[in-house]
């Protein structure tokens, strides 16, 4: 009998002892990333109702608009993933660029930021995912989240691109901004317009962020960092 119930014992004990290893080996990969909480960021809102598909158009779509709904997918996805959230705004009003920063910087080591937004052009030829970074430990979550919205939507890879923007420069935070499609584009438009098309950048998207927070940026190219002043509202872009 006691011996039996040492034996039951020593099992119990086995499975715990593998059931912690277990855990401990599980947070080691979920923390690779480095990171707990995405800081969503809807572009636009209020006031400035970002690049539209054009007055004329008769499918008529603002970019704030479009961005709110993305960015809500979007933070869905990752709390049922487990990820702590933040979003920039949750309404449509307006929040300053530099406020968004500040935000992000209040939020520190951690966090990473992801800017939603949808592109526009004076022509209607220009097509496609581009996402945008300027710092190098940003360069992993740009190229993740770009070839996941690529894979989830099937749409034109305008690729990664490094540009010093103010909320790719100055954020202290790994951060990011992704241009999901042109409203201007009519073949974009008429997709972008159809809430099923949103799930499917806002799966891509979600699915990117996950990716860096398992693996971090192993099997991503390394760049080098890049110093560069803080970019001001008179530098031009409105991103
Ligand atoms: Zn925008």
């Amino acid at each position: 009998m006691n011996l039996m119930l040492s034996a039951k014992n020593e099992l119990a004990l086995l499975i715990v002892l593998f059931v912690l290893s277990a855990c401990s080996s599980v947070n080691k990969t979920a923390t690779s990333g480095h990171f707990s909480t995405v800081l969503i960021d809807a572009g636009h809102g209020g006031k400035d109702s970002g690049g539209t598909s054009g007055l004329h158009n008769p499918l008529f779509i603002r970019e704030k608009d479009v961005t709110l709904d993305t960015a809500r997918r979007v933070q869905a996805i990752l709390k049922r993933a487990g990820l702590h959230t933040v979003m920039v705004r949750d309404g449509d009003y307006f929040v300053e660029l530099d406020n968004r920063v500040a935000l992000a910087n209040r939020l520190g080591s951690g966090t990473v930021l992801v800017s939603i937004h949808y592109n526009a052009t004076g022509s209607a030829a220009p097509k496609g995912v581009q996402t945008f970074f300027w710092h190098a430990n940003s360069h992993g979550l740009a190229t993740r989240i770009q070839s996941r919205v690529v894979e989830a939507t099937g749409e034109t890879n305008v690729g990664v691109t490094r540009r010093r923007l103010r909320l790719t420069r100055n954020p202290e935070i790994p951060c990011v901004l992704c241009e999901c499609a042109y409203l201007t584009n009519p073949n974009e438009l008429v997709k972008v317009a159809d809430s099923n098309y949103r799930q499917k950048i806002a799966e891509g998207i979600a699915a990117g962020i996950l990716e860096q927070y398992r693996i971090g940026d192993s099997g991503t190219s390394p760049v080098p960092e890049i110093w560069a002043p803080l970019s001001r509202a008179q530098d031009g872009r409105s991103f």
